[in-house]
Formats: C-alpha cells, structure tokens, sequence
C-alpha cells in the first residue's frame, strides 16, 4: 500500500483497517486521493476538537484547582492546547483535498497527532481524584464520553487516526474506572465505557466504509468523465466530426464547435432546443430517413450512419448522424449523445458517379444499362398497374457517312446536337438513352396511342433532318425509327426490344427516314429471314444462283448496246427469290462477297460470248465493295475471262459513296484505270447525288426508274430528266434511263437526248434460254458474218 506511513505495525493497521471500509480493492492512485480526502476531512474537523478540548481542559482544571494533581493535568492539558493550535493552523494553511504530493508526511502527523492527544488525555483521565469527589467522578465520566463523541465525529472518515487517539484515551478511562473503590461503580462505568466503545468501533466503520464508497466511485466518476472529456476533445480535434447530445427531455445539452458552424446556429440558440424538432425542420418533409431517425430515437435505439440531406446555414447539404442513448448507474434514461459529420462532399461525387454511370458522358442522355434498368421498371409497372408504354427505336441514316468524312469530333458535336432536339421533342417524363453509336431510343410511359407516338415519331423525323451547322458546315442527316407498344406488342423487356428492332428494321428497309409500328407479321418475317440466310449459304455450292441480262438498247435506234446482269435465287421450294429479297440478306452477313465475286466472274465469262461490241454491266453491292480488295476481284475476273476491260461496266449506287468517300473514290480509281467503265445507278434517289458526281469521275449515270415512271404524267419529272440530261452533256456522262415501260415515255427520253435506254418496254430481264434467242434476233442481223460466228457458238454453248 502507498501509503504505509513507514513502520509495518502501522501499515499492518492500515491494511486492516482497508480491508474493513472496503477500501483495499481500490487502484492505487484512486486510493491515493481517497486517502486525500480522509485526511481532510480530519483536518477540517480539528478546529472544533480544539474547542472541545478547551471545554473539557476548562471543567478538568477548575474541578482539580488545589488538589495535588491540578499541576500535572495543566502540563498535559499545555501540550494538548497546543497540539490543537498547530493542527488548527495547519488546517486553514494546507487545506489536504487538493495537494498533488503523496500524503506521507500528512499521515504521519495525523496519527502521531491523535495518539499523542490520546494518550495524554488518557493520562489526564487516569490522573483524575475520582474518588475525593462524585463531581470529578461525574465529570471524568461525560468528559470521556464527550471527548470520544468529538473525536469520533472528526476522525469518523479515518478509523486509524481515530484508533490511534481513542485506544490511549479508552486505557487511560479504563484505569481509572477500575481504580473505583466500589464494585458497583467499577461495573457501572466499565460496562458504559466498553458498550459505548463497541457502539463507536461498529458506526465508525461503517461510516468510513460508506464514505470509502462514495468517494472513490465519484473519484471513478470524475476521473471517467475527464477521461471521456480528454478523449471527446481529442476526437474532435482530429476529426471533421462533431458531438451533439440532448437530454431526457429530447433538449440540446451538449454540442461541439463543429455542430453549431455545420447548423449556421449560434450556441445559445441551439442550447434546450429540441433535438428532434429542429432536425424535422432542416429536412426535407416527409424524409424516409429522418422518420427512421425519429423511431429510432422514440424506441431509444442506436442509430448508425443515418444519411440526411439538409438545409443547413443556407445551403443543402448532407450530414451523417451517428447517436446512441445514455443511462446513469442507476439505468435511468439521460436522453443521447452522438457525432455527426458532413458528408456534402461523398455525396456530391456520389451523385456524379452515379450519373456517369447511368448517363452518356457525351450527349448526357441515359446510357443502356440505365435505359433496361428503365425498360425493367416500366415492364413492372406493368404487370403491377396495367400502365401501357411505348418504346421507339431511332437509327441515324448516313451518319457514318459524317463520321468518316468529317472527323469523330464533328460527328460527335452532331449526335450530341441530334440528342438535344430528341430530348426538346420529348416530354420531361419520357426516357431518352443513347444505346451507342448513332443509335438512340425513346420509352414513353404512359403512352400507347398509335395517332400521338407515330405523332411525335413523325415530327421527329422531321426535325432530325433539318440541316445541322458543324465546323460552320451543313450537314443533313436523316433517322428511321422503329416502335414498339406494351403490352400490344410484348410484355416481357427483350420482347419489347426485339420488337422495336423489328419494326426498326422495316423502317430501314422501307427506304429511311421512316417509322414503323411493330407489326405480328415482322415477326415471322424475321424468322424467314434467319431461315433464308440459312439456305443461302448452301444456294451458291449448290449452283442455285442464276443470272438474268437484261438489255440496254441506243437510245438513238433502240438497238442493245450491252445487258445488265440481275441476280436471281433459283429456290427448290420458293422458285425464283428477286434480288431485293435475298441482296439485303446477303448484306447482313458476309455472303455477299461470295455472290459479288460468282457474279462478276459469270458476268464476264457469258459477255466473253457476245459480238465484241457488246457491254455486261455488274451491280455491286457497297458492303461487297467494303469488304474486298475490288480492284483484285475485277482484275481477276477479266482475267479468268479473257474479257476486255472496257466491255465491263460497275454499276455502283451513291450509298457507297456516303462513307468514307476518299478511300472509295481511290479504290474506283483503281477499277476505272483498268479500263472498266463506272456507273452510278439510281441517280436522284440519294441526298446528294450531285455531290458525289462531282467527287469521281463517273462514265454514266442511270436515271432512277421513279422518274421514269412519273415522267407520264408529272411536268417535274420531266423537267428532272431535261436537267439531268443536260447535266450529261456538260459534265460529259453518259446518260440512261431505266424502268422504260412506255413507247411515250422512250420517245421522251431520247428527245431530250438521252443516250441509253433500259426497261420493260425493251425486254425484260433474259434467262439464259430467252438471251441466245434475243441475240440472234436483236444483234446478229445486223452483221451476217457476226452471225454466222454466233450462231456456231450459239450451237456449242446449246450443245
Ligand atoms: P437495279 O440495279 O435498279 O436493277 C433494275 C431493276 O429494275 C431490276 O430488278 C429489273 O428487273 C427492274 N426493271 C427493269 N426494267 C423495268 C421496268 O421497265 N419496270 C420495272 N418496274 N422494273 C424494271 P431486279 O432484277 O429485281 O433487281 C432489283 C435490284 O436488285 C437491282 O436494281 C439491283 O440494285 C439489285 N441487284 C440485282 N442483281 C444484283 C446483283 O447481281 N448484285 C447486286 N449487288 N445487286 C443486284
Ligand atoms: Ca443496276
Ligand atoms: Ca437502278
């Protein structure tokens, strides 16, 4: 123990006496200030022993005034007087509770202090003449009896002062109560002295013992609070957060600086506000969040990490609330304490991740994982509400064509202008995503009636293709679009994609910048063509390809001039499959570099056949054209021929040249620098057919049959056909004019000085019985010796 004030019969007491008022099981330090407070509180009561002292010394003395023991008790009485004043002097100089030194010497005193006044009142008790006079007797009786009184009140909170001061004081009453003449008296006042010191020992420790608890669980109290207070400051000095608290009433009680700069309320306002009540009016109404708080606080709960966005000091923000309730000893309910931090920050880059990951950084429309996440919500509501919606499906036309030609940057700057006018288009609770590419797609909720979503649909069209300004150049773009309906069309989401698709898909294939509604036949239409492409792959091994030539005649004299070949699938089952059913089929995949090649290659071997002057003109798909090295592909057609170059012609349509035109135009100048002749078929179908005139020296252009056809009866056409015509003779070309059904319509075109003619009212496309048979009739006349070489040829190739 620390406080052994040297010798061990001293700390042998001190050890038993601990053990006795319980407070032996005490850490040392905490002893320490228990044993400060003790001594104190000794020190506190000795200014009213002096007084006591001089009461009793007062009746002693005057009581043995001139007898033979006056002198003897006036010395010890001297010293006793004395002893008081100096602990009374110590006591207002060294208050004990709060010196920080070990209270070694203090002890020491006390207990040398208290035995010694205890042993000379002893001795002053035993010197009494009890027996010369009953009012000594009685005095020696209530002075003894008083002064343990006294002594035990002051030195009650430190039994081994107090044992240390009564046990000489007892032994000296004791001697003298035996010394009594009379048996009577003897057991009289033995049996007081001894019951009254029974009583003394049994409250004292008790008294020390309850002493010994309270004070050294408000010792444990106060140092846990400092604890808790030193650990708080240090928390909030090296942390963002702060404290906030409220008492069993639900008022503030307890805040950090942080609180009141992150309220933007000062302390003195916030101080006995109501916690709860002021958290309800920063938050938004009805926050999910704040009503957990509120339960959780109703239910004293622990929350955690309860995230709220609040107005706080102006300005929104997030803050993170962490609180838990707090209980005295005794489990009585103090109200809580918590921390709470700004999370502003974490929330804002939450938030933008969050939008980078549902949004296209680009154009800032939802990207595809949110657009399904949409999809997925809508197919619920739904199943859930029977609420219908639409979905639509846009494709861009030609904007690869942009994209190649003028630089990602421009074409990036044209999608993101494109999505700007969907979303204007768009009411604010439809959904716009770009899927990727230049493809975009729309859901309406809500909304399944065909007059308004083809409504907005056609409008879309329509202000999609309105020109755009990039780099200070215009550019036009067109956009087909496909929709779907639910549950019309599908109720599940890769339904309803598909079905959009689908309907995507026909509206591509009806020419562009059209839009469709899914209908139940695209569906098997779909399948047949999956079924198709199938069968195609086998239909070239299995020589089910077959090639038509169809003549082109003088515009002049009506006399052919050459014959274009026409592809033509020679089906087991379905018969003769047109080229418009199985080409785009073909497209899809890369089986149309397979017909390309066969086709160039039967072209020229039949031509090889023909008088010399005689052209066969070969259409080339685009894709074919991307896929192939084309030029080897010609070279090694002619080759394996042995046709003349010149005799060939290429019939391209302008598509081709809408995507990346350098690299198109160098490869056709490597075809036309063999001699080949180049046609661009279709003419004035396209966006810009002028254009692209312009960017390649073409030989001829074919007049698209529409124009033909409406030339009949529609003065505009007609007056097309004269300017394009017109445009061939000053840019040199050759010009034809297909889809001629009428003899009106042949007699017109070569008036206005077309060169060629090509259509029904000529012939129809030739297989190979009818070609032989047309030749020989149509050609061979006119030069008896061709004739008579076809006809040998004619016999062999029958043959
Ligand atoms: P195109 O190049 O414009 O071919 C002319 C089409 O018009 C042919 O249809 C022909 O039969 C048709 N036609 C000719 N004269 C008349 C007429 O007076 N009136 C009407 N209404 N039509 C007439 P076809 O053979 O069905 O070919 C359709 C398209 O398929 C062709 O259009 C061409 O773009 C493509 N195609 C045909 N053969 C091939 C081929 O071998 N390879 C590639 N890549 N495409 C081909
Ligand atoms: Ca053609
Ligand atoms: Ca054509």
């Amino acid at each position: 123990m620390s406080v052994a004030p040297g010798s061990g019969l001293i700390s042998l007491i001190n050890g038993f006496v601990d053990r006795a008022i319980g407070a032996d099981g005490l850490s040392p330090h905490v002893r320490d200030k228990l044993l400060r407070q003790q001594l104190g509180s000794v020190t506190r009561m000795t200014p009213a022993m002096l007084v006591a002292s001089v009461v009793v010394s007062a009746v002693f003395l005057i009581l043995t005034w001139q007898t033979t023991r006056f002198w003897p008790i006036l010395a010890a009485i001297g010293v006793i007087l004395m002893i008081g004043l100096h602990g009374t002097y110590l006591a207002f100089v060294h208050p004990q509770d709060n010196t920080d030194a070990p209270p070694r010497r203090s002890v020491m005193r006390t207990i040398v202090y208290a035995l010694l006044l205890g042993s000379l009142w002893g001795f002053v008790l035993s010197v009494l003449p009890m027996d010369q006079d009953p009012a000594i007797r009685g005095a020696a009786t209530i002075g003894a009896g008083g002064l343990l009184c006294v002594s035990m009140m002051a030195l009650v909170n430190y039994p081994q002062a107090l044992a240390a001061f009564s046990i000489p004081l007892i032994i000296g009453a004791l001697g003298t109560v035996l010394g009594l003449d009379t048996t009577p008296d003897v057991w009289v006042h033995g049996t007081l002295l001894m019951g009254f010191t029974f009583v003394m020992v049994i409250i004292t420790l008790n008294h020390a013992a309850a002493f010994v608890a309270h004070r050294a669980s408000e010792t444990q109290l106060k140092e846990k609070r400092e604890i808790i207070g030193l650990l708080l400051r240090e928390f909030e000095q090296s942390t963002s957060d702060w404290i906030w608290g409220f008492d069993a009433e639900g008022a503030i009680n307890r805040m950090s600086g942080g609180f009141t700069a992150a309220t933007g309320v000062s302390e003195e306002a916030l101080l006995g506000a109501d916690f709860v009540h002021f958290l309800r009016c920063i938050t938004p109404p009805g926050d999910p969040l704040m009503a957990h708080a509120e339960r959780d606080v109703q239910g004293r709960q622990t929350f955690q990490d309860i995230e709220l966005r609040v107005t706080a000091d102006g300005k929104e923000c997030w803050w993170s609330l962490t609180g838990k309730p707090a209980y005295d000893e005794s489990g009585n309910y103090l109200g809580y304490i918590g921390t709470g931090s700004d999370i502003t920050e974490r929330k804002v880059a939450e938030r933008r991740i969050t939008i980078l990951a549902h949004h296209d950084p680009m154009t800032g429309l939802l990207n595809r994982t949110k657009f399904t996440e949409q999809l997925n919500s809508c197919v619920a509501r739904l199943e859930r509400y029977g609420t219908p919606f639409s979905v639509m499906f846009l494709d861009l036309d030609q904007f690869k064509s942009v994209n190649d030609s003028r630089g990602h940057m421009a074409g990036d700057r044209l999608l993101t202008q494109v999505a700007r006018r969907i979303q204007a288009m768009v009411r604010e609770t439809d959904l716009v995503a770009r899927l990727g590419g230049d493809e975009f797609a729309v859901i309406l909720p809500n909304d399944c009636n065909v007059e308004s979503v083809g409504g907005l649909a056609a409008r879309m069209i329509e202000d999609i293709r309105r020109a755009y300004v990039i780099d200070d150049d215009q550019v036009n773009i067109g956009v087909s679009i496909g929709i779907a309906m639910a549950p019309m069309n599908g109720t599940r989401p890769d339904q309803i994609l598909r079905n959009a698709d689908l309907a995507l898909y026909r509206a591509k294939a009806d020419g562009r910048s059209v839009y469709r509604f899914f209908e139940s036949q695209m569906d098997s239409e779909a399948r047949e063509r999956r079924l198709l492409e199938v069968e195609l792959r086998d239909a070239i091994q299995n020589n089910e390809l077959v090639l038509y030539y169809q003549p082109l005649v003088s515009a002049d004299d009506g006399k052919p001039t050459g014959f274009e070949a026409l592809v033509r699938w020679n089906h087991p089952i379905r018969g003769l499959v047109p080229p418009a059913e199985f080409i785009p089929i073909a497209e899809q995949s890369n089986l149309i570099v397979d017909i390309g090649d066969w086709t160039i290659v039967q072209a020229c071997l039949a031509a090889v056949n023909w008088p010399d002057h005689l052209t066969v003109a070969v259409n080339l798909s685009a894709k074919h054209f991307r896929r192939s090295d084309i030029s080897l592909v010609v070279k090694r057609a002619l080759a394996v021929s042995g046709l003349a170059a010149p005799r060939l012609e290429i019939e391209i349509t302008e598509g081709l040249l809408m995507e990346n035109p350098e690299e198109v135009v160098e490869k056709l100048g490597e075809i036309r620098a063999l001699g080949v002749t180049i046609a661009m078929d279709d003419f004035g179908t396209g966006y810009s057919s002028l254009s692209y005139l312009l960017k390649f020296p073409f030989d001829k252009i074919k007049i698209d049959r529409s124009f033909v056809d409406a030339s009949s009866d529609d003065e505009v056409a007609r007056d097309i056909l004269k300017a394009i015509a017109s445009l061939g003779k000053t840019l040199k070309l050759k010009i034809t004019a297909e889809g001629v059904e009428t003899r009106e319509q042949a007699e017109f075109l070569s008036e206005i000085a077309c060169h060629q003619l090509q259509g029904f009212y000529f012939a129809r496309p030739l297989d190979h019985i009818d070609l032989p048979h047309y030749l020989l009739t149509h050609v061979l006349p006119r030069a008896p010796a061709l004739k008579a070489e076809a006809e040998a040829k004619l016999t062999a190739l029958a043959g």
